[in-house]
This record gives structure tokens, sequence and C-alpha cells, in this order.
């Protein structure tokens, strides 16, 4: 058993680090504050290939394998979970695309998406249904060689610039519900297609959340995710498991953000003429913190790792659910060691605080990956033990 990454991981590692502390760090705090979109650090991204992490090489994509992968959203959230974002679910669907589209589709989409030249993004969630995706309303009526998409989406991340977006669909109302779901490609000019308003955050700036309005849209039938109907929601749920491997890392680096803040502050701040980090309290904080980061550290390489040779839907699910509520404590805990100055906007653990709920809901609340744990547990799909 190995537990430290290769060479080429390490030193991709080195390099992601040394950007984020260079690049984004210094920025995060002012243009969190001013809501300044980071068009140069997407430019940046766009230089490193991030944008193609997922797509592969024929394509002109990086084809990272999945711990590089964590490892890319671990250093960038350390640096501003707000950024990660642009790469999040663009990094899903380019998978997503590569994974089950056509060939025409691929040739059309992929090499743009890996160069950042096209962005994307994801759109699941409606008003009326997160945690139900069967549940969704936004219908998609063939009619000729073309869909008519009526619907509205909520919630969906980097809509102002993703193009094509991916949207989930029904295609057919038969029950059961998922085999009338479908995933459709539609291109961001589309007549009808539009982003009605940015959804104002807790957190989690500088990556745009908003809401999409469909009206008539009218979509060839060929940009069908697969050319065939009925697959949607099982394409979707596939590309969450990548997708919560992509939280768990963010989460674990929150986390580390926090942890470090803590660490630095509990040395430098004195109170009764010493260092607070003399007094037991604060050292059973640092010990904790340090504790579960690395714990949730290891858990997410682990569904990273083994996310390359199959499903790992408990994996995914239980780094995910771990890893964002060693967040939460870990950016409370980190707060609580600042004292007053943890709640003032000057010192990071306020920003930390306020991005970490995030990682709790996004790729389905914690409370549903539980559920999945549980589900995957019972039939015996998965185990506990090695
Ligand atoms: C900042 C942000 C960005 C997002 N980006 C995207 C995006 O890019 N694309 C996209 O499609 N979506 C996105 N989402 C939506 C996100 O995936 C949903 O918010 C999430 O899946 C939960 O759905 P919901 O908000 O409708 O909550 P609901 O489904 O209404 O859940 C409400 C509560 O009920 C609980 N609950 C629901 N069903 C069950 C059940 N069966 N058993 C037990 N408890 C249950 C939930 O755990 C939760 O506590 C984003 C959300 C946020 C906040």
């Amino acid at each position: 058993m190995d537990f430290e990454l290769n060479e080429d991981q390490q030193l991709f590692r080195r390099t992601l680090r040394d950007f984020v502390d260079k690049e984004i760090v210094p920025v995060a705090p002012e243009w969190e504050r001013t809501g300044r979109y980071p068009t140069e650090i997407v430019e940046r991204f766009k230089e490193l290939g991030l944008f193609g992490m997922t797509v592969p090489a024929e394509y002109g994509g990086l084809e990272l394998d999945r711990v590089s992968f964590a490892l890319v959203f671990e250093e960038i959230a350390r640096g501003w979970m707000g950024v990660a974002g642009v790469l999040g679910s663009h990094s899903l669907s380019t998978w997503m695309i590569a994974r089950y589209g056509t060939a025409e589709q691929k040739d059309r989409y992929l090499p743009g998406l890996a160069s950042g030249a096209r962005r994307t993004g994801i759109a699941l969630t409606e008003p009326g249904a997160g945690t139900d995706l069967q549940g969704i309303q936004t219908r998609a009526v063939l009619d000729g060689d073309h869909y008519v998409i009526n619907g509205t989406k909520t919630w969906i991340t980097n809509a102002r610039h993703a193009d094509p977006m991916p949207v989930l669909v029904k295609t057919s109302v038969e029950t059961p519900a998922h085999r009338g779901m479908s995933i459709i490609l539609v291109d961001a000019d589309t007549p009808g297609y539009t982003v009605s308003r940015d959804l104002p955050k807790l957190g989690y700036k500088g990556t745009e959340t908003c809401e999409i309005s469909l009206a008539d849209v009218r979509v060839p039938a060929s940009r069908l995710l697969g050319g065939v109907e009925g697959r949607g929601l099982q394409q979707a749920l596939s590309a969450l498991e990548l997708g919560r491997i992509n939280i768990a890392a963010r989460a674990v680096g929150v986390a580390q953000c926090a942890y470090d803040a803590a660490l630095q502050y509990a040395r430098q701040r004195h109170a009764f003429g010493r260092p607070i980090g003399d007094f037991q309290a604060i050292q059973l904080k640092l010990a904790d913190m340090a504790t579960e980061i690395q714990a949730a550290r290891l858990m997410t390489y682990w569904a990273a790792s083994r996310s390359a040779s199959g499903g790992v839907k408990a994996e995914a699910a239980m780094a995910k659910y771990f890893a964002s509520e060693v967040a939460l404590r870990a950016t409370m805990e980190a707060m609580r060691v600042h004292g007053g100055y943890g709640y003032s906007q000057e010192f990071v653990v306020e920003r930390l605080y306020r991005d970490a709920p995030l990682m709790a809901i996004g790729e389905g609340t914690n409370d549903v990956q539980r559920l999945v744990i549980a589900r995957e547990l019972l039939k015996g799909a998965a185990r506990v033990g090695w």
C-alpha cells in the first residue's frame, strides 16, 4: 500500500500550488468582495489545460488521472473555492460528453471544451425538483428533426458561459419516470434559451449561479446526448460520481486553508502574555482539525483512485459526505481560534465559513449521500473493510 503521490502527481501538485499561491490567493479577498468575475484566472486555467482535465487526449484534453483531478480541486479551493466552480460542472459535463456522446457530438464540442474556447455546465435542477430529479417538468417534444424544449432550470453554475449547456429533460412521460429522461446539448445562441437571472448567494462567489428559461427552444435531434432517448438520468447520475469527488476535494482544500490560518494565528496571537497556541483548548481544536482533514483527504484520494477502474457510488458519496462535514467543522473551529477577528472580512476564515456549506448541498445533499451509501451497503454493492 503506497500512500504517496507518484512523481508526476507530485510535480503537478507543485505546479498547481505555486499557481494558486501566486495568482489566486492574493486577489481572492478583493475580487470576492466586489463580485468581480475572475477573467484572468480563467485565462490561466486555459493555459494550464485545466478545461480539458477529463477530455481524452485525442480531442486535445489532458485526460488526467483521477487523483490528479482531485488535486486540482483541492489546491484551487485552498486558494478560493468560488473559482473552482468554473471548472467543476465543466469537467463533469466534458466527461459525460466524452463517455456518452456520439462521434459527431464529440467532434463538434470536445476540442473547444478541452481548450476552454468553449465552456459548459450542467442543468439538472428545477424550481420544483432538485433531489427528486425524476420530478422535473422540462419537456422536449420531437417535431420533425428537432426537439422543442420548454421549462425552467435553476441554480445552474457557469450558466452565463456555458455553450453548449447539457439540459436534463423529459422526452417521454411514461412511467417509470427515469426511462423518459434524456440530456440534450443546447447551444447558448439558440432562440428561446435565456439565462434569466443571477441568484444571490451566501458564498461561492466568483462563479455565477443562475436561472435558465427555455421557451420553445428548437434543438436539432442530433444533439440528444448519445443519440438514444431515455438514458439521461443514468448519464447524469454517473457523471455526479465524478462530481462528488470534485466536491470532496474542494472540501479538503477549504478545510486545509482554515487549518493553516488557525495554526498560524495560534502561533502569533498572544493572550495572558503567551501565544494562544499554548492553551490546551486551542491545541485540542488544532489536533481535531488536522486529524479530520487528513482522514478526509485520504478518503477523497481513495475514492478518486478507485474511480479509475469503475463505478464508485458508495466511495464517492462517503468521501463527499465526510469531507464536506469536516470542512463545516474546520471552518467553524478556525473562526473560534481567531476569536473576534474570525468574524472580520479582513481574515480569510470568514470567507471559508461562508463557502463551506455549499459542499454539504451540491452534487446531492449529505442526507442523500447517506441514503446512497446505505442503499449500496444493503444490496451488497459496497462493503466496509479492505
Ligand atoms: C450554489 C449552488 C450551485 C448549484 N449548481 C448547480 C448546477 O450547476 N446544476 C444543477 O443542476 N444544480 C445545481 N445546484 C442545485 C443543487 O444540486 C441542489 O440544490 C441540490 O441537489 C438539492 O436540491 P434542492 O435544493 O431542490 O433541495 P430539495 O431536494 O428540495 O431538498 C430539501 C431538503 O430535503 C431533503 N430531502 C429531499 N429528498 C429527500 C429524501 N428522499 N430523503 C431524505 N431527505 C430528502 C434534502 O436532503 C434537503 O435537506 C446548485 C445549488 C447551489 C446552492
